[in-house]
């Protein structure tokens, strides 16, 4: 109707009270004396972790690193998550009772599961290995790959970049390390792109942001030679979204070259177990149910298939744990259907709002390069409550009593706050008063085909 709510504000909102408040999660009511090892302590490996303990599990995560996040630690740059929260998130999560083995790679994954007595596995590794390209390079020093160029700022051993840095990518992993080379003191940072705005795989807003702190982007350019501080760029055309070299060629200087073009997933270990099949591209195929081709053994994250977000890997983690839990259960996990969408037109509100979101704080481009200070603060108390008060709750019924009110018959029954309501349909007579005032069209009439 007028602009959506900020959920992700509000979920901000909550988790941050939560940390504040020292909420805790409650612990599951009985033990199933079942025992799972998760390979690696990233979104994905977390998520399932959680899900699987509170389905009475015990769990086990087995992480190569120093410290538990995954790409969320050594990718995602602190000024877009800082890394109090999140270690304090994480903390809230390993609170629960799940043991948690830092600086353990794991190289034989059915030796670790026999060994360990564990009656299922999900591997969740991520994608670490920064994909190659074979530009010549006459000095190879000057040329480093994101991936451990930001993992090297993380750990605190932040890499000589000079004054004049190039990147080369136009996803968010080179807006990233574009936005940190400048916060690190580099004066410029120019990226290489080869092909345009409209075809890049980097977040609108994320361009907009590395824009905005004075990144350069040098669209429809590849690299063609690096030769000490001059780089050889070839312009591209672009024909139905690929790139096509021109011939025309520019030089431009810079002190080191960061190559963003993607990451690989390192899952060789993983190919001497019987069943287990990749792509071509190194990732582990899955069936629905997030299990590999090896009974028992499930993989979800980076290093499957798919989008490469934390919330496709929470979601991973999520879906892999309930369907570890029904598997060993001799089960199968079938998801409850979700409620149809509804949109504005089918909502009978009584008011009509015309309130825009509210916008989170900003540090100006100027301030936020001066440091890895977080850039987007969060919402008060105040308002969080203006923003939730916009939700009209599409589709969902909060109990507003409406149709409790409307109902001519007495046929609907109050079940108690959180709990709805229950429909007489001995009484009811169809009259379609209760969904007809229903403000968020909770409630759907279905033709009766009994009646005749
Ligand atoms: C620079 C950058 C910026 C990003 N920005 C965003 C963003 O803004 N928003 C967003 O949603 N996503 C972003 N992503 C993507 C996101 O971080 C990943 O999609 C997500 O972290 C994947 O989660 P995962 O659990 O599958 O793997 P990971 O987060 O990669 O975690 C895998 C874990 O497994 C461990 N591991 C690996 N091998 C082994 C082994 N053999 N034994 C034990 N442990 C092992 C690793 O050490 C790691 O801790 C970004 C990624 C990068 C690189």
């Amino acid at each position: 109707m007028d602009t959506s709510v900020s959920i992700h504000s509000l979920e901000r909102y909550l988790g941050d009270l939560a940390l504040e408040n020292q909420w805790k999660f409650t612990p599951p009511k009985s033990k199933s004396g079942k025992r799972i090892l998760i390979i690696g302590a990233g979104p994905s490996g977390i998520s399932a972790a959680y899900h699987l303990t509170k389905l009475g599990h015990d769990v086990s995560i087995f992480e190569a690193g120093p410290i538990p996040g995954g790409m969320m630690n050594f990718g995602i740059p602190a000024y877009r998550l800082p890394r109090n929260i999140l270690q304090a998130e994480i903390q809230r999560i390993m609170d629960l009772g799940i043991e948690l083995r830092l600086n353990y790679k794991v190289t034989n994954i059915l030796q670790e599961k026999t060994e360990g007595d564990f009656d299922a596995v999900f591997i969740a590794i991520g994608a670490h290995i920064s994909k190659k390209t074979d530009i010549p390079a006459r000095d190879a020093g000057k040329v480093l790959d994101a991936v451990s160029f930001l993992r090297e700022v993380e750990l605190g051993n932040s890499p000589k970049i000079g004054r004049r840095v190039a990147i080369y990518g136009g996803g968010n992993t080179a807006m990233d390390a574009a936005r940190t080379a400048k916060r690190l003191g580099a004066e410029e940072a120019l990226i290489i792109y080869r092909r345009d705005r409209d075809h890049m795989p980097a977040h609108e807003f994320e361009a907009d942001e590395a824009i905005s702190e004075g990144i350069k982007i040098h669209w429809l350019r590849t690299i063609k030679n690096i030769d000490e501080s001059a780089l050889t760029i070839e312009v591209m055309d672009i024909v139905d979204g690929k790139p096509i070299p021109t011939g025309k060629f520019e030089t431009l200087e810079a002190d080191a070259v960061i190559l963003a073009l993607g990451q690989e997933t390192e899952t060789d270990f993983m190919k001497a177990i019987p069943g287990i099949e990749f792509k071509h591209d190194g990732t582990v195929i899955v069936g629905k149910n997030m299990m590999t081709g090896h009974e028992g053994i499930f993989a979800g994250g980076d290093m499957v298939p798919g989008e490469r977000t934390v919330t496709i890997a929470t979601g991973h983690g999520k879906k892999a744990a309930k369907n570890i839990d029904a598997w060993l259960r001799n089960t199968e996990f079938n998801k409850p259907a979700s409620n149809p969408v509804i949109k504005a037109d089918k909502l009978h509100v009584w008011y009509k709002t015309f309130a825009d979101t509210k916008l989170q704080e900003h540090l100006s481009p100027e301030q936020a390069t001066l440091s890895f200070d977080e850039i987007v603060g969060g919402y008060s108390h105040d308002e969080a409550l203006y923003e939730s008060q916009r939700c009209l709750s599409c589709g969902n019924c909060f109990e507003c009593d409406g149709c409790f009110g409307a109902c001519p018959e007495d046929a609907i029954i109050k079940l108690g706050p959180g709990k709805r309501y229950m429909y007489n349909y001995t009484l009811c007579t169809g009259c379609a008063v209760c969904a007809e005032q229903c403000p968020c069209h909770a409630i759907e009439m279905i033709a009766d085909n009994s009646i005749k």
